[in-house]
């Protein structure tokens, strides 16, 4: 393990790959190097001290991905400070939650994002913001924020421009920033991490330099990942698969980062791969599913393309082929993890054989230990599934001032109960089953949604498929299948049932079929099974 802070990491590996491509941010038009952008980031880090922001403290930026958000990811860091990283789809009621919860000093917020007036909103919650100097915020609402930064180069009344902070630093101010660097911990939390609020409101785990620089590492030195690769990345940075798994891994292997775009567009990714020659992509698998079904995927010139990841969700066997056959990805990999370990725990790697690579999620990372256990906490023998837990240095710190849920999460002897059901082969890869939250049990059967979307996920007109059960009177719960068929196709519930007749047992098929445009899906791209649950309630009554 590195030991290491991130400041220290990145400063070195900054020396080490000067000229090298650092950062691609395509609709920024930016290109910088290592050098430069080290040169940035101690200019960002110095201003940031200059706002008076003491080590410890917590800092929240509100945006999509942009150049600003990796520069303060690193900045942040230097200066000891804690990011806190806000849902870019978060309105004015969230967003009060998520900054009083963590008492944020300073909020950084890119000006707008598709419809929302970012601006706009932190103006209502805040109107104080009108009538005082940038940095003498008192608002009644919002009573521990000093500090509103927004990005770009203009200032607005009460705030600063983003731009302010980059004044280049004085010698002294260098100097001071290494003192300082010098008495940072690695155990120390420098990362405020939401998960996705897939089952309900989104929790806040607390990270420490340890816990995601050495993950990135390992993340990476299972891709292979090297100075000369240029990884894509169309994940949100607020998320850990884009701060970690992305930038931070592209940093702790001299790789290039690239981001196509502020928010995921499927066209910009098949465009951004093609110019600049990536040769790792990172996705979710709905992301993957909208790449390889997009009408103008057969233009593109894909083949620089080498790996990446998929993970987030159930990765389906057949957009996993697709992915290593039609977009050059032979060496994909697939990671399981969750924002609160760091996120990966298990990993396949770029020579695990295809057929274990496309239906599991790969073996436990280094340092990591992986257990599977029945409702009584005992380890279950190989192929049965149970919950599984993880223990090791990836663990948060904790859930930020919530001891209670932190002990219901992670246990005293430090395993972190994941919430997922899993089962382990003889080899040590892991397959998940799914949720337990998900997981319907049908007139006494346990059924799991994820076997009969992999089978749906077949049948040549369907694009995606989601399957939930919906209470019933009789069987206790019954299934419903959500289907989204590809471009210009048309199916009826029947014809789907009959594929599924004498193919899989008849309790496994869905009694409901809906066709759907999309799926209620939250901003890193998972899809909200509990919304889908809701709305069935209703149309069903
Ligand atoms: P919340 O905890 O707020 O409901 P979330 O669990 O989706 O949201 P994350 O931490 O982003 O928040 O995601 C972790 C979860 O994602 C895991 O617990 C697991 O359910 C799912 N997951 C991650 N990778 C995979 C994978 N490869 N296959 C199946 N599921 C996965
Ligand atoms: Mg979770």
């Amino acid at each position: 393990l590195l030991g290491q802070t991130i400041g220290r990491f990145f400063d070195e590996a900054c020396q080490r790959h000067g000229d090298r491509l650092a950062l691609r941010v395509r609709h920024q038009d930016i290109r910088w190097s290592y050098a430069e952008l080290k040169r940035q980031v101690d200019s960002l880090a110095c201003g940031l001290r200059r706002l008076g922001l003491q080590p410890g403290e917590r800092v929240g930026i509100w945006s999509q991905n942009r150049a600003e958000w990796v520069l303060m990811q690193f900045a942040a860091a230097k200066a000891g400070l804690v990011l806190v990283n806000i849902n870019p789809g978060y309105r004015r009621a969230e967003l009060e939650y998520a900054l009083n919860k963590v008492q944020c000093r300073a909020l950084v917020l890119s000006p707008s994002f598709k419809s929302s007036d970012y601006v706009a909103m932190i103006r209502d919650l805040a109107p104080e913001l009108d009538h005082c100097q940038p940095g003498e915020l008192s608002a009644a609402r919002l009573p521990d924020l000093r500090w509103v930064v927004r990005m770009g180069q203009q200032a607005l009344p009460g705030m600063l421009a983003f731009s302010q902070l980059l004044a280049a630093p004085s010698e002294q101010e260098l100097a001071e920033l290494r003192a300082l660097g010098d008495t940072l911990q690695f155990d120390e939390a420098v990362n405020i991490q939401f998960t996705s609020g897939t089952t309900g409101y989104p929790k806040g785990a607390t990270l420490s330099h340890h816990n995601i620089l050495n993950n990135a590492w390992f993340v990476g030195a299972a891709m292979k990942l090297r100075p000369e690769d240029r990884l894509c990345i169309p994940v949100p940075l607020y998320h850990c698969f884009g701060m970690v798994m992305g930038s931070l891994c592209c940093v702790c292997h001299g790789a290039a980062m690239v981001f196509p775009g502020e928010g995921f567009d499927a066209e910009a990714v098949l465009e951004t791969v093609e110019q600049e020659r990536c040769t790792a992509l990172h996705g979710v698998p709905t992301m993957f599913i909208s790449l390889l079904d997009h009408p103008r995927f057969g233009e593109f010139d894909l083949t620089s393309l080498r790996t990446g990841i998929m993970a987030g969700s159930p990765c389906p066997v057949e957009v996993m082929r697709r992915v290593i056959e039609r977009m050059h990805m032979a060496e994909v990999t697939i990671c399981y993890g969750m924002t609160e370990t760091s996120p990966v725990s298990l990993q396949s790697a770029t020579d695990t054989p295809l057929a274990q690579r496309v239906s599991t999620v790969g073996c436990a990372h280094p340092h990591v230990e992986v257990k599977i256990v029945d409702a009584e906490g005992r380890i279950v023998p190989r192929g049965v599934s149970g919950e599984l837990c993880v223990r090791g240095y990836s663990v948060m710190l904790g859930y930020w001032g919530d001891e209670e849920m932190t002990r219901a999460a992670i246990d005293a002897a430090g395993w972190m109960h994941s919430g997922d059901l899993a089962a382990m082969n003889e080899d040590g890869s892991v397959n998940i089953v799914g949720r337990v939250k998900d997981m319907v049990i049908r007139g006494g059967e346990n059924v799991y949604p994820r076997e009969i979307e992999e089978f749906l996920y077949r049948h040549p007109k369907i694009q995606e498929v989601q399957v939930i059960g919906v209470p019933d009177v009789r069987y206790g719960e019954e299934l419903c299948a959500w289907i989204r068929l590809r471009d210009g196709e048309q199916a009826s519930a029947e014809e789907i049932r009959a594929f599924c007749q004498g193919q899989i047992a008849h309790y496994k098929i869905p009694r409901y079929i809906e066709f759907v445009d999309s799926f209620p899906m939250t901003v890193t791209g998972k899809i909200q099974k509990y919304l889908m649950r809701r709305q069935m309630l209703e149309k069903l009554g």
